[in-house]
Order: structure tokens, then C-alpha cells, then sequence
């Protein structure tokens, strides 16, 4: 991609209300633009951003097993009314009405909708475990929608729904949950403390909150620094590894406000190991038994013909929040580097031109086609503006890798700088094998 051509429109004023980073770098960048309060339009830069963290989601999902269906945004009143959470929801659900009159609704969750398609397919134990997840957008009429796409009303949402005949299994298919957040997290570049929540409307008795250390979160939290020395690739998906794994992080003290008591932590944790700060909510699992499928008769036969309820759980990654925690994550200094999982290109090329000097530009233009041919996905900054404009901008749009082509270059060694190091004389050829590693995605089509 040309820079010239990429339609981002940078932007220099800065409305009031964008009081976190976040929230400014994706207006100055132009990821995002608003259309209403707390709704947005995804521009290039930015939804080709959350498009990369989408599939990292749905890979780690895929990894164990999940089926990946869609389900529409807008559900009917109904199966609401059926659960008893169509009043219980509260303001927070944008309730329409078609034209027959009949009261529908734009999902801020799936749990209805994926029980009443469970509940008319599967009538066996033999079907059992299910692990179902979609990525659809979500609505909820937040009282106060703020911080750009952290908290807003219209948001991206991967849902997934286990079903399992015992709460034991049940526990299995919830751990599996677990390893594959942390593992989407770790993908992501990003740290997320798993932590002991409460089930609040969607009720149950077993749920964790995935919280990534920031000081503009909204959640306080209290844990042990320790949790962050285990080490993932010691556990694997069988089920002994995912029970283990999930004591040894719930054994480290680990908690939102909501289930703080101060004497428990200092109890159990040692004044140098204390994490007292804010944190970004990223992902939240529940297990909630028959919560839905008793209200809603999801029936199956057990293995002596008996009818028992499903038991289910629910398990949510905001995948457009993650656009924002991320920038929270790795945006200091005005400098934004992206993870390079999900960097929106793997390098730029930065040519030293003018009307009258085009020499450099040229050459930009022959490394950009090489490395194209390697199926490295390369951003060639052909705007004509001095370069230490360009090392600002560039500074902000946060591509991880700089092939800068200027005074400094001969015909085949140019500065390769990586965002926050250094630049070096790196051979054409280094440049190419160094930016080949990275390869942590299957390539994206333009
Ligand atoms: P919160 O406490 O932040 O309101 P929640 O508990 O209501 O979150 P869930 O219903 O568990 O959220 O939704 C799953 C995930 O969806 C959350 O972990 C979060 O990452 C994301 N999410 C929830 N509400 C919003 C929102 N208004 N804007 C953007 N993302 C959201
Ligand atoms: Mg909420």
C-alpha cells in the first residue's frame, strides 16, 4: 500500500472528550470516526487492526475445538420474556419494534438466542460437549459511553456458549476457555491477569475476569505480582494440564473491587509482591449451570433416558475494546508501537525526496515491489513532507519496522530501524530475512 493512497485522515484537534490515550491516537490516526455517541465507524487503519486481533481470537478458539457459527444482531422479545431477563436487563437493551408490531431487539448478548437453537437440535447426552462461538457486534445503551471504543454502546464481540451434560464437564470445557484466553492475551502482546469476578445479571456461580494492567482501566484491582511468573507453555489441552493450570492461577491472590477484603491480602500477600492499580476488563467467563436452560426447558437425555437440563457457560472477548487496550498497553511517549501479531503492516519505507531529488524514492519503490513478492505486507510512505514530519506521523501509525532510504543508504544497505530502538545498517537481504521471521499470521488479502 501506498501512503498517498491510504485513506487516513490524520487529525490535529483533538475533541474534548477523548481524555485517554486511546481514544486520542485513534482519532489522531484516523482509525475511527464517530457517527453518534458511543457508535463509530471503523476507517482503514483501524479496521484492519481489529480484523487481525478477530482472527487471532478465532484461531485460539478454533485450537480447541469451538465451532464457529454466526447468529444475527437483531433477536425477537420472546426468548427474553422465556428467560426472564427481558425486564431484568434494564436501559441497557435498544428495544425496536417491526412493523407487525412484534417486539425485537439488538442483541447485547446471546445466551437466549444460542439456547433456543440448542434446545430444538439436540435432544441426546451423545451430542454433548458442544463449544459454539460467533463474532458479532453487540449493542448495549450504556449510560455513559466514553474513552472511544473502550466503552461504547455499539461494540465487537466474540461470544462462545459451552454444553455439557454434569457440572464436572462443564468445568472441563470452562478450563479449556481459560488456556485459550490467556493464550489469545499472550498473542496479543498483551499481559492479562485472570481474576476471580462476580457473575452479576448473567448470574452463576463461577467466573473470571481477564484484566490487563492500565492505568486508565475501569475496574481497581489487587493482586500478586507473582501470577505473572507462570509460564503458559508449561500447560497443554489435556485435562489434568488445564486443571492444574487453572489452580495455579486462582491460587494467586487475584481480585476486582467487588470481591476485595484488605486483611485477605495482606495476609496472603507480601508487601513487595503487591499490584494495587487499575485495570482494562478485556474478556469475562461464566459458568452458570442451568441458568437458561431450565426457564427455557433446554432438555436432553441423559445416558438413562432420563430428561436433565443442559448445563451451560458463557465466555466474551470485546474484540473492538482490544483495539483500544492495546494502544493503552503500548502507546508512551507519543511513540505507539504496535505488537507486530497485529501491527496494520509489518514495515514502512520511508524515502528522503523532494520535487527535485527523486533518486531515493525510486529505490523505495524497487524494495517495496521485492518485498510485496515476499508476501510482506509493506507500507511505502510516498508523501512528499520532510522527514522529520514523517518520523512523527509514522511514530503514531505505530508500523513496528522503519526501512528508511536516504543519505545514509548505498545501493543496498539502508537504515532498518525497529519503533523505540535504534536504527542500523542492515544488507537488503537482512531486511528481508529479518522481516520474513515475524510471519505470526497467515497473510491477510489488502
Ligand atoms: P463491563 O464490566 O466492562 O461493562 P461486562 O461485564 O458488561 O463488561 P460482558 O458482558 O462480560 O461485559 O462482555 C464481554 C466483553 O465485552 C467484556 O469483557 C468487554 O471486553 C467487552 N465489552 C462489554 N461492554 C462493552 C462496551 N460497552 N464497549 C466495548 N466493549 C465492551
Ligand atoms: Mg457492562
Amino acid at each position: 500500500m501506498h501512503l498517498s493512497k491510504l485513506f487516513i485522515p490524520l487529525t490535529k484537534d483533538l475533541p474534548a472528550e477523548a481524555k485517554i490515550k486511546s481514544h486520542q491516537l485513534m482519532l489522531r490516526t484516523g482509525m475511527i470516526k464517530q457517527s453518534s455517541a458511543g457508535i463509530y465507524s471503523w476507517l482503514p487503519l483501524g479496521y484492519k487492526i481489529m480484523k487481525k486481533i478477530e482472527q487471532i481470537v478465532r484461531e485460539e478458539q478454533d485450537i480447541i475445538g469451538a465451532q464457529e457459527m454466526l447468529m444475527p444482531t437483531i433477536q425477537s422479545a420472546e426468548i427474553w420474556k422465556e428467560s426472564g431477563r427481558y425486564n431484568d436487563y434494564g436501559e441497557e437493551m435498544l428495544r425496536i419494534k417491526d412493523r407487525q408490531g412484534r417486539e425485537m431487539l439488538y442483541g447485547p448478548t446471546n445466551e437466549e438466542l444460542i439456547t433456543d437453537i440448542f434446545r430444538s437440535s439436540v435432544k441426546s447426552y451423545k451430542s454433548l460437549p458442544q463449544l459454539l462461538y460467533h463474532i458479532q457486534w453487540k449493542f448495549r445503551d450504556e449510560i455513559r459511553p466514553r474513552f472511544g471504543v473502550m466503552r461504547c454502546k455499539e461494540f465487537y464481540m466474540k461470544d462462545s456458549y459451552s454444553f455439557d451434560l454434569s457440572d464436572e464437564e462443564a468445568k472441563k470445557s470452562y478450563n479449556k476457555i481459560f488456556y485459550s484466553y490467556l493464550k489469545t492475551f499472550q498473542r496479543l502482546g498483551l499481559k492479562a491477569i485472570p481474576m476471580s469476578a462476580d457473575t452479576g445479571p448473567i448470574g452463576g456461580d463461577l467466573s473470571h475476569e481477564f484484566i490487563i494492567l492500565a492505568e486508565t482501566g475501569e475496574s481497581q484491582i489487587f493482586a500478586d505480582k507473582r501470577i505473572f511468573e507462570i509460564n503458559l507453555n508449561n500447560y497443554d489441552l489435556t485435562e489434568g494440564s488445564l486443571k492444574k493450570m487453572r489452580e495455579d492461577f486462582t491460587n494467586i491472590y487475584a481480585v476486582t473491587d467487588d470481591k476485595y477484603n484488605e486483611k485477605e491480602f495482606k495476609e496472603k500477600v507480601s508487601k513487595e509482591n503487591q499490584i494495587i492499580t487499575k485495570g482494562i476488563e478485556v474478556g469475562h467467563i461464566f459458568y452458570f449451570g442451568d441458568k437458561y436452560s431450565k426457564p427455557m426447558n433446554c432438555l436432553i437425555d441423559d445416558k438413562n433416558g432420563k430428561k436433565t437440563t443442559v448445563k451451560m457457560g458463557s465466555y466474551g472477548i470485546g474484540v473492538s475494546r482490544l483495539v483500544g487496550a492495546t494502544i493503552e498497553a503500548n502507546y508512551n511517549n507519543e511513540v505507539m508501537k504496535w505488537p507486530k501479531s497485529i501491527a496494520p503492516f509489518d514495515a514502512v519505507i520511508i524515502p528522503s525526496f523532494n520535487k527535485n531529488n527523486q533518486e531515493y524514492l525510486k529505490k523505495a519503490h524497487k524494495i517495496y515491489e521485492d518485498l510485496k513478492n515476499q508476501n510482506i505486507d509493506v507500507l511505502l510512505d510516498d508523501v512528499d513532507e520532510s522527514m522529520s514530519n514523517k518520523f512523527k506521523k509514522h511514530d503514531l501509525i505505530g508500523v513496528p519496522y522503519q526501512i528508511i532510504v536516504g543519505s545514509k543508504s548505498d545501493n543496498n544497505n539502508f537504515e532498518f530501524k525497529e519503533l523505540n530502538s535504534d536504527s542500523k545498517m542492515l544488507n537488503f537481504e537482512n531486511i528481508k530475512s529479518e522481516l520474513k521471521k515475524l510471519n505470526c499470521l497467515p497473510k491477510q488479502k489488502d
